[in-house]
């Protein structure tokens, strides 16, 4: 028990401080007890506590003051406990915490459909419906789609992460540590090849989405095909984006070919690339769009919004669950897009990106380890290779992102490969502080 209640949020201390080791005594305390209650499986990147985070920080329950570049996985974009999103979720409270939508109705849940339905590109009729995580998400856009075309298969892509329940498992590409024997894995999924610029032997946009659309046709035919799913800009995958004209090629096909296509925008959505959305880079109109993290301030909400046509096609009933859409996330999440509009985040990450890349571009000159710097807005990333044959360097992604730990920064990697490390500020962090986070990864490329 902390004796103390530290408040977060923009007033929280706003530089790096470290001031015991790390991890410190309080955390290896509460960590050790972790150890004995808590499924093992249910690993955590950095050995500390947290107790308290806002702005660009995080503290843990040592006083260690963190620069946050992780934002929790993409979620407190607006920064965590952001004031508008706490007075929102207090008002709520107040009021009341649970009717189950599908039981008795509130106003904010069809105020954030409404929001949703008007920042998610496309000039159609639109509907949205309302979930918890992301992986409930992804789900229902494929019941959603399954059940609009009276089709079955369903196609995702090479690097894909799509999420952690059964259906969202069999989407997602990558075996360890997701997939491992947790099968039998749900039907009718099929993978093809994306398109990732640094490692496919340098195709275009057109030419790889051909490629995928020829292994469609070949060996699945278009006709039994319900839907495409696909990361817009992959994230657990390594970041990667996608060659130009690649999402437009596919988005035509799909079209032409009555598949639904699913923009999965839950790690790329909501401000992070420096746009609302990622396939917006592009002009790209999904049909579909799957949503979570950044939605909501760090309250657990993810959302289906797409064409009225296809979202209305399944039978009421079909579609919903006891928490989908709670109150106070909903409240939450009225509040964080109040906070991206107000406070002009968009173009914030835009910033956070041009400072990231700028630094990463001027490393890579003289560091050949260096393979890539990609990336759009605060959603950035460095692919570390052996400089010799460009094969993948995990081992020193890993010293690398060690090394930011012990010395006060939160950095995660990511990549197929484990070679990549991602930068996903919240977009509330001061340029300062970004420039001395970025010093310290320098520092540890330079010492690894
Ligand atoms: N899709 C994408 C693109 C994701 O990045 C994630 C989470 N990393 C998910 C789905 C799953 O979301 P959740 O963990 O909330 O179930």
């Amino acid at each position: 028990m902390t004796a103390h209640i530290t408040v977060g949020g923009p007033d929280l201390i706003q530089e790096r401080r470290l001031v015991t080791e790390i991890p410190g005594p309080r955390s290896r305390e509460i960590l050790q007890r972790k150890e004995s209650a808590v499924a093992r499986s249910v690993g955590h990147t950095l050995p500390i506590v947290a107790d308290a985070a806002g702005g660009g920080t995080l503290l843990d329950v040592d006083g260690n003051s963190f620069i946050d570049l992780g934002s929790g996985i993409a979620v407190t974009g607006v920064g965590n406990s952001n004031p508008r999103v706490v007075r929102a979720v207090r008002e709520q409270l107040d009021r009341f915490t649970h009717t189950a939508f599908t039981v008795v109705p509130y106003e904010s849940y069809i105020a954030v459909a409404e929001k949703l339905n008007e920042i998610t590109p496309g000039n159609f009729a639109k509907r949205t419906a309302l979930f918890n995580s992301g992986s409930e998400a992804v789900e229902n856009a494929v019941k959603i789609a399954r059940r609009a075309t009276g089709r079955q298969a369903i196609v995702a892509f090479e690097h894909s992460f799509h999420g952690r329940t059964n259906l969202a498992m069999a989407l997602t590409a990558k075996s360890a540590p997701y997939k491992q024997g947790f099968g039998p894995f749900a039907p009718e999924i099929y993978r093809v090849p994306g398109s990732y610029p640094y490692r496919d032997g340098g195709l275009t946009g057109p030419e790889a989405a051909r490629q995928a659309i020829e292994q469609i046709e070949n060996e699945l035919g278009a006709e039994s095909v319900a839907a495409i799913i696909i990361e817009p800009m992959q994230g657990e995958g390594g970041f990667i984006v996608p060659a130009e004209g690649f999402l437009p090629t596919l988005r035509e096909w799909t079209e032409r070919n009555g598949i639904v296509f699913i923009a999965d925008e839950i790690q790329s959505g909501f401000a992070r690339t420096g746009l609302w959305f990622a396939v917006d880079h592009e002009g790209v109109v999904p049909d579909l769009i799957t949503m979570a993290k950044g939605i909501a301030g760090g309250l657990p909400l993810s959302a289906v919004t797409g064409r009225a046509e296809l979202m209305d096609a399944a039978q009421v009933g079909g579609l919903g669950g006891t928490y989908g859409g709670n109150p106070i996330a909903c409240a939450a999440a009225l509040a964080a897009i109040e906070s991206y509009e107000e406070d002009e985040l968009l173009g914030r990450a835009r910033r956070i990106g041009e400072i990231l890349t700028g630094r990463f571009t001027e490393l890579q000159k003289a560091d050949p380890r260096i393979g890539q710097v990609r990336g759009r807005g605060a959603m950035i990333a460095v692919e570390l290779v052996h400089p010799d044959t460009l094969s993948p360097d995990p081992a020193l992604t890993a010293r690398v992102v060690k090394y930011a730990h012990e010395n006060g920064v939160i950095l995660l990697a990511c990549g197929t490969y484990g070679n990549v490390i991602r930068f996903l500020p919240p977009l509330t962090i001061e340029d300062q502080l970004l420039q001395e986070g970025i010093g310290i990864v320098a520092e540890g490329l330079a010492r690894s």
